[in-house]
């Protein structure tokens, strides 16, 4: 099996082939939830996508190490480093411990993580449990220059940094434009420059939490704990770092700027993004009422949706794009994905019980190279869908008798479905352990009744036959004589 594949490095802005920094091994980070509410609908594409990669790098025969970070502390309502930390605050509206939020909200992200199919990743650090690690890469900051003390707090020196590096180079953002931008600030704040990003944030006597450094007792700022956790996992230089492309600023520049600054490198290789979901076209936000959590979507609990649907459509769906395009959530959309999903696996379901031929008509392996050949174009999954459902249709036209197959082939798409679908895109039969044995067993009943049928109209006892055929009517079944046997259906 060859390892090569492409990836599109936001950071160089095009697609390169992918070489690990150890053959054989790959370390990667994701920036992961800050757990003060449900998890929901944006949650939910950085964790498949890169879920998706980790899949597809371990069927490849990479050994991986995924780290994704819980942030449990350090992540302020604004990017100004001014309001409120987001799980003090929801702590103090609920009146409960800030590890209570941290908890609640943990616990009910793994388990729709667990719903979605997502795998846990190798290590799931969280902030407050590497304080000590985040106080030494800020003395590190400082002592090479580029982190200066106010009033207890420390803050990167961005202008003095942008003099020497380059500080925009992957959001694309200019150091004049982001002055323009925030020059209200000016004067009003402890910062040297607008620009500034918090390292370490003094906290007053009313913070619920707060740890002691030499600077004050406080708290880390939110860019720190990527920063030394992922060089504390990963090492100071490491292959790929992702996360959603809302992050490119000032999250991850920010982290760029820290390595520089704490280590004298930057420390990822491949830089991935994930774009963003719009609800009917519409960017997702609390203040527009199309903010979905995914237990509502799961329940179909909101007033946007017409219905429930499934982990397992919603996986499908995200599948359908391409992680860089941004993907629009409709109920329309969702309808589709899982009228597709459900072809997919009845599809599935028939391969293992379709009868092999002498000859083939079709060419298996073109199919699975042209798949797999999508997957290394930078997990290019519509396409690699596309390929898929061409099977789709061969499968059904083998067992309608259009197309044949040899028992090779069969075996060959039977392995390629088993890798591909199950291992790699991560989909799972939701029916398989519930309503598809059910519909299964209804089907033989059904099967051995009409049989019987056949058999009493065969010895000419018709009262019998008719009154199969009544009470089954009455129930909904509806049986129709053919010429050559007899075709049901049920009528709702
Ligand atoms: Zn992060």
């Amino acid at each position: 099996m060859s390892q090569d594949f492409t990836i599109y490095n936001t950071l160089s802005r095009k697609k390169e082939v992918f070489k690990p920094v150890i053959p054989g091994y790959v370390g990667m980070y994701v920036c992961g939830p800050t757990v003060y509410g449900e998890a929901h609908l944006g949650h939910a594409r950085p964790a498949i996508t890169f879920d998706l990669l980790f899949r597809y790098l371990r069927y490849l025969g990479y050994k991986v190490r995924y780290v994704r970070n819980i942030t449990d502390v350090g992540h302020l309502v604004d990017d100004a480093d001014e309001g409120e930390d987001k799980i003090e605050k929801k702590a103090r509206l609920e009146k409960l411990e800030p590890m209570e939020i941290v908890q609640q909200y943990t616990v009910g992200y793994h388990k729709n993580m667990e719903q979605l199919n997502t795998l846990p990743p190798s290590i799931e650090p969280r902030a407050t449990g590497h304080i000590m690690e985040q106080i030494d890469a800020v003395k590190k900051i400082v002592e090479q220059g580029y982190g200066y003390e106010a009033e207890g707090s420390v803050y990167f020196d961005v202008e003095k940094y942008a003099k020497d590096h380059d500080y925009g180079k992957l959001s694309g953002r200019k150091l004049e434009d982001m002055l323009e931008n925030t020059r209200e600030l000016e004067g009003q704040s402890e910062k040297r420059s607008s620009a500034d990003f918090a390292l370490w944030k003094k906290a007053d006597q009313t913070h619920l939490m707060q740890w002691a450094a030499p600077w004050s007792d406080g708290v880390p700022g939110w860019h720190m704990e990527c920063t030394a956790m992922s060089t504390k996992y990963l090492g100071e230089r490491f292959d790929i770092h992702g996360g959603g492309s809302d992050l490119k600023f000032p999250h991850h520049e920010a982290e760029i700027a820290q390595s520089v600054g704490a280590y004298g490198k930057e420390s990822v290789n491949y830089w991935m993004h994930n774009n963003l979901i719009t609800i009917n076209g519409q960017k997702m936000g609390k203040s527009l009422g199309n903010f979905i959590t995914l237990n509502e979507l799961f329940t179909g609990k909101h007033e946007l949706l017409y219905q429930a649907y499934s982990p397992m459509t919603v996986r499908f769906f995200m599948l359908q794009a391409h992680y860089r395009s941004t993907l629009d959530f409709s109920n329309e959309a969702l309808l589709a994905a899982q009228k597709g999903f459900e072809r997919l696996m009845k599809a599935i379901d028939l391969l293992p019980r379709l009868k092999p031929a002498n000859e083939s008509t079709i060419d298996a392996g073109k199919l699975i190279n042209d798949t797999w050949g999508a997957m290394q174009d930078d997990l290019n999954t519509p396409v690699a869908l596309a390929h898929l459902f061409e099977g789709v249709k061969w499968i059904n036209a083998i067992h309608d008798g259009h197309q044949t197959a040899t028992k090779v082939d069969l075996d060959k798409l039977q392995k390629f479905i088993n890798e591909f679908v199950f291992n790699v895109l991560g989909l799972t039969n939701e029916t398989d352990n519930a309503q598809g044995t059910v519909d299964e067993k209804f089907e033989e009943v059904l099967n051995l009744l009409l049989n019987l049928r056949s058999e009493a109209k065969a010895n000419k006892d018709y009262a019998t036959a008719d009154k199969i055929r009544d009470q089954l009517k009455e129930i909904g079944v509806v049986v129709k004589d053919k010429k050559d046997g007899f075709e049901w259906e049920i009528i709702e």
